[in-house]
């Protein structure tokens, strides 16, 4: 399941990885990270509330909606989106530094955040991760208590629609077995 297309080996480079709420994703960079300490991972900006054990400048760093509109306004994002009835965002000056620094910089983001970096980036290094099938995809996104049924409504209704998205993306890789799916991430960035 893996459709891979040639690109430049620039030294510096943008790596994005994306997929539905839910499809682990964000598990799978954790994992990536811990392994390749030389990976830059750029920390998003959002407007949700930090969940139990997240923390300020790690996971994200957390603003109000005020605070993240003035950032708009200033051009602060290389991209944003609303997900989920809140804002998310990448930092612009801190990763463009990085990526001219040569390092590897790693993004985990929903897609219409990722079809922006695209857009800007066509050397960037896409990434969709899909699941097993979309009972799987429930079961995950329903599994994670702390979200309201109103936000779970949303996310699968959300998961659905961008499912249709993959094909857009350079390399697709199914989250079945995690070891698996993490050995193909690697193998695309490393190859
Ligand atoms: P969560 O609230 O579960 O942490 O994240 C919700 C979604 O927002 C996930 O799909 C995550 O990948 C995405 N996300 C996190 N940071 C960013 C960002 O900076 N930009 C965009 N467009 N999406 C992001």
């Amino acid at each position: 399941s893996c459709a891979n297309t040639k690109k430049d080996q620039s030294p510096g480079r943008l790596i994005v990885l994306t997929g539905p709420s839910g499809v682990g994703k964000g598990t799978l960079m954790r994992s990536l990270l811990q392994r390749h300490p030389q990976l830059y991972y750029s920390v998003s900006v959002t407007t949700r509330s930090p969940r139990p054990g997240e923390i300020n400048g790690k996971s994200y760093y957390f603003i109000s909606r005020s605070k993240f509109e003035q950032l708009i306004a200033e051009g602060e994002f290389l991209e944003w989106a609303e997900f989920a009835g809140n804002y998310y965002g990448t930092p612009r000056e801190t990763l463009l530094n990085q990526v001219q620094s040569g390092k590897l910089v790693v993004l985990e983001i929903e897609l219409e955040g990722a079809r922006q970096i695209r857009t800007s980036f066509p050397n960037a290094l896409s990434i969709f991760i899909l699941p097993p099938s979309f009972d799987e995809l429930e079961k995950r996104i329903r599994g994670r208590a702390q979200d309201s049924e109103e936000a779970i409504a949303r996310r699968l209704c959300r998961a659905q629609e961008e499912l249709k998205a993959a094909d857009e993306f350079d390399i697709k890789i199914v989250n079945d077995n995690f070891e698996t799916a993490l050995n193909e991430i690697e193998a695309a960035l490393f190859k």
